[in-house]
C-alpha cells in the first residue's frame, strides 16, 4: 500500500467510499489527471464539478501566482482589496438581471449559510421550504434544509421551521411521459405545504436549478415559472443554490437562465474559480442592504488569491464562449449515451443540461434502482482510465460532469469505455 494511502487511514478524518482501486492522485492539465504511479485518467467528474475550465488551467494559474506574490491574506472585510472589488463587478456583469452585489465566503455550505441568514435578515420572516432529493451541504443548517436522509443519516434531529416540497424528479412521478404536467402538480404542491405545514412565516423557499446530489434531476421547462407564481403570492424570497450547477456547467453560465426565471439570491461556489477555496451570494441592493455593517463576515472569506483565480477563470468561460460548448458537447454525449440506452436495459434514463449529466440505472420495468450496478460501473471505469461519480437519492446515478473543455473524441472515449463497464456489469450479474 503506499505511504499516502496509508498516512489517510492512519491520520485523516475521512469517509472513503468503497473503491476497488484507490489512486493517490499527483497532478493534472486539462481533462486528464494522474496518479503517483504515472497513469492517466480522463476526468469526467471534475472534482465534483469544480475544475470548470479544466485542471491547472494556465491563466487562472498565472493569476493566483502572480496575486500570491503580492498578498495572500489582510482580511478583505476589513480591508479593501482589488481582486475582491475586481470580481464581484465582474459577477454583477454576468449574474442574472439585477443581482449586482455579492458577499464571498469559502465554501458551497457556508455561501448558503449566508443567504438563509440574509433571507430572515431581509423579509423579517423565520421558515424556509427547500425540496425533496436536494442537498445544500454538510454543516447542521444546510443538512436541516436538505432533503435527502442518506445525507442527514445520524445527524438529527434538526433545526425546525423547515418544510419540503416534493422534488420535480418527473421520470419517478405519475407522469413520466408529461413532465410539464410533473411541474404543475409540485407548483400545486407547494402552495399546499406553505399552507398546511408552515406557518405563514415563510422567508425564503430553496432550490436547485439542476438537482445535483439528487441524481443531476433536470426540473421541467415550465417548473420554476410556475413555482415563481406561487411564491410571488405569498410574498416568499427565492434562492437558487447554484453551488454545483453554476459557471458555465449546464450550456448557460447559471443554469436558471434555462428557466426564464431571476431569484432573488443566487449561491454559488464550486466552478468559480477552478479549484481555488471560494464561494459567493449575489443579491439585488435592497436586499443586500439588510445586511448591517458587521452582521456578517468571514476570516478567510474573499481570499485575494481566490478572486484573482476567479476572475481569470471568469474570463475565459467568457473569451472561450465554454457554456455554449458545454451545452453542445453536453447534446452530443446525452444522444450517445441514448443510442446506448436502446441496446441496454439498465439505463433507465439519460439526463442533464450541457455538461451535468446522469445516467439513472435501474434492474427492471418498476424502476427498482441498480445501485450495487451503478457503483460497479464506477469501479469499471476507474480501472479503464475514466473518472466518474455516482450519486442520486437511490445511488443509482452514474454522474458525468467533466470539465467544460472536453472534446468530443474524449467524449467518445469515455463512453466506449461505459459500454463495456456496462457490459461487464451484466455479464457479472449472469455468471
Ligand atoms: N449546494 C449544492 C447544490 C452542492 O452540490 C454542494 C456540494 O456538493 C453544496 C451546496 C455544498 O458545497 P460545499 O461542499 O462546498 O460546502
Amino acid at each position: 500500500m503506499s505511504d499516502t494511502i496509508q498516512k489517510y487511514k492512519d491520520y485523516v478524518m475521512t469517509g472513503f467510499l468503497k473503491s476497488v482501486a484507490p489512486i493517490v492522485v499527483d497532478h493534472s492539465s486539462g481533462v486528464k489527471v494522474w496518479d503517483d504511479q504515472g497513469r492517466e485518467y480522463l476526468d469526467c467528474f471534475s472534482g465534483i464539478s469544480v475544475v470548470n475550465v479544466g485542471h491547472n488551467h494556465p491563466r487562472v494559474i498565472a493569476a493566483a501566482k502572480e496575486q500570491m506574490d503580492k498578498l495572500v491574506h489582510c482580511s478583505s472585510y476589513l480591508y479593501h482589496v482589488k481582486p475582491v472589488a475586481d470580481l464581484a463587478e465582474k459577477i454583477a456583469r454576468i449574474a442574472p438581471h439585477g443581482l449586482s452585489k455579492t458577499f464571498f465566503g469559502n465554501g458551497g455550505a457556508e455561501a448558503i449559510e449566508g443567504a438563509l441568514k440574509l433571507a430572515r435578515l431581509y423579509s423579517g420572516k423565520h421558515e424556509f421550504i427547500a425540496l425533496h432529493a436536494s442537498f445544500h451541504g454538510r454543516t447542521w443548517g444546510t443538512l436541516s434544509i436538505t432533503g435527502n436522509q442518506g445525507r442527514k443519516k445520524r445527524g438529527g434531529p434538526y433545526a425546525s421551521g423547515i418544510a419540503f416540497a416534493p422534488a420535480p424528479y418527473a421520470y419517478r412521478s405519475l407522469w413520466p411521459d408529461d413532465p410539464e404536467r410533473c411541474a404543475l402538480h409540485c407548483a400545486k404542491c407547494l402552495d399546499d405545504v406553505i399552507r398546511f405545514e408552515t406557518s405563514g412565516d415563510v422567508a425564503a423557499f430553496i432550490a436547485e436549478p439542476v438537482l445535483g446530489e439528487g441524481g443531476i434531476l433536470v426540473p421541467p421547462s415550465n417548473y420554476f415559472r410556475e413555482i415563481k407564481k406561487v411564491l410571488d403570492r405569498h410574498g416568499i424570497l427565492f434562492i437558487a443554490d447554484e453551488v454545483q450547477s453554476g459557471f458555465g456547467r449546464t450550456g448557460k453560465m447559471f443554469s436558471i437562465e434555462h428557466y426564464g426565471v431571476v431569484p432573488d439570491i443566487l449561491v454559488t461556489a464550486k466552478g468559480i474559480a477552478d479549484g481555488f477555496p471560494l464561494s459567493a451570494f449575489t443579491t439585488r441592493p435592497e436586499i443586500a442592504a439588510a445586511f448591517q455593517p458587521g452582521d456578517h463576515l468571514s476570516t478567510f472569506g474573499g481570499n485575494p488569491i481566490s478572486c484573482a483565480a476567479a476572475l481569470a477563470n471568469i474570463e475565459v468561460m467568457l473569451e472561450e464562449n465554454l457554456p455554449a460548448r458545454a451545452a453542445e458537447t453536453g447534446e452530443y454525449a446525452r444522444k450517445s449515451l441514448r443510442e446506448l440506452q436502446e441496446k441496454n436495459s439498465l439505463i433507465g434514463e439519460v439526463r442533464g443540461h450541457g455538461l451535468m449529466i446522469g445516467v439513472e440505472l435501474v434492474r427492471d420495468e418498476k424502476l427498482t434502482p441498480a445501485n450495487s450496478e451503478a457503483e460497479a460501473v464506477r469501479d469499471s471505469l476507474l480501472r479503464q482510465g475514466v473518472l466518474v461519480g455516482v450519486g442520486g437519492v437511490y445511488g443509482n446515478v452514474v454522474r458525468f460532469q467533466p470539465p467544460l473543455v472536453i472534446t468530443k473524441a474524449q467524449i467518445d472515449h469515455a463512453i466506449e469505455a461505459f459500454r463495456s463497464a456496462l457490459a461487464e456489469v451484466a455479464q457479472a450479474a449472469v455468471a
